[in-house]
């Protein structure tokens, strides 16, 4: 078994290598892992959970970002010139190479910004993505980070600082306001992120959302890919594209035309004045852990490389 994974993982990632038109070669392997992986009913953070490096061979986003796994991912460097990685210990600082470039192209950017050193950089992925053991439903794939909302003030914290500092909140009233904590130089880092064509989405609090429609000038478009969500108070989370060529990634669906805005404010309104419970609401039935059946083939390959 051993052996076809792995020449499999080898097509899959020389496709990524070149990202170009898919040899026959390999959509023949990756149906054979896919009818593999079929019945395959372990739990899928069981296994990604406790890989410590990265697949051999070239890089590939496998599946969609909730439902996936990274081949050939790579760690970002715990410290840059403007950017530090932190919690160490969770072995997160990984991604696509397209992850690792933007994080640092955005670290820059923040570098510029007044009182910022640069980022502190939250999860991204597991060595070879995946479901984690704890947190996240998403960051499988090697596209998604979590930026702290704390501004650096310094980028030389030991491994125990990183253990132990706590990012800042920048909400109040359950995420429908920002704080004293919220300054322009966060609204300039979330608008440099928006406007990265690498970038689909941003996820954070509702709030935050209003304050940027209310205070951007000129171009409103870079709103559009600023999405409300739970949380991401104390980060927000950056999801980019599937990269050009990336033949087994899966995007998601665009967000809907427009800067959002009057959704977001609804958010809000529900935040300040939440609706009465819907008396015909049903919760639906849990659907339990991921399993490796959930995920595309080729993850079997990923899962099993040196
Ligand atoms: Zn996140």
């Amino acid at each position: 078994m051993v052996r076809p994974i792995l020449i499999a993982l080898a097509l899959i990632s020389g496709l990524a290598a070149c990202r170009g038109t898919e040899p026959v070669a390999t959509q023949a392997d990756t149906s054979a892992l896919d009818a593999s992986i079929a019945s395959d009913s372990r739990v899928a953070k069981d296994v990604f959970g406790f890989l410590p490096t990265a697949s051999a061979g070239g890089s590939a986003p496998l599946g969609f970002y909730s439902r996936g796994c990274a081949a050939g991912n790579v760690q970002l460097a715990e410290t840059g010139p403007t950017w530090q990685a932190m919690r160490l210990s969770r072995n997160r600082n990984w991604g696509q190479p397209e992850l690792v470039d933007f994080v640092q192209d955005l670290s820059r950017f923040a570098a510029s910004q007044p009182g910022w050193e640069g980022l502190y950089v939250g999860d991204m992925s597991q060595p070879r993505g995946g479901p984690m053991l704890t947190g996240h439903a998403s960051h499988q794939v090697g596209l998604d980070a979590d930026i702290w909302m704390l501004p650096p003030d310094r980028l030389n914290l030991t491994s125990t600082e990183r253990e132990n500092l706590s990012s800042i909140r920048t909400d109040r009233n359950s995420g429908a306001y920002v704080n004293d904590a919220w300054t322009p130089q966060h609204t300039a880092i979330l608008r440099a992120a928006a406007s990265d064509p690498r970038v689909a989405r941003i996820f954070v609090f509702p709030g935050a959302k209003v304050e940027m429609c209310n205070t951007a000038t000129g171009d409103r478009s870079w709103l559009n890919k600023v999405r409300p969500w739970y949380g991401h108070n104390y980060h927000f989370h950056v999801r980019l594209n599937c990269p050009a060529g990336a033949t087994y990634c899966e995007d998601q669906a665009p967000p809907p035309p427009g800067d959002g805005c009057a959704d977001a404010q609804t958010w809000v309104n529900n935040i300040i004045n939440p609706p009465p419970p819907d008396p015909d609401y049903v919760a639906p039935p849990s659907s339990g852990p991921v399993r490796m059946s959930d995920l595309p083939g080729a993850c079997l390959a990923v899962a099993g490389s040196e």
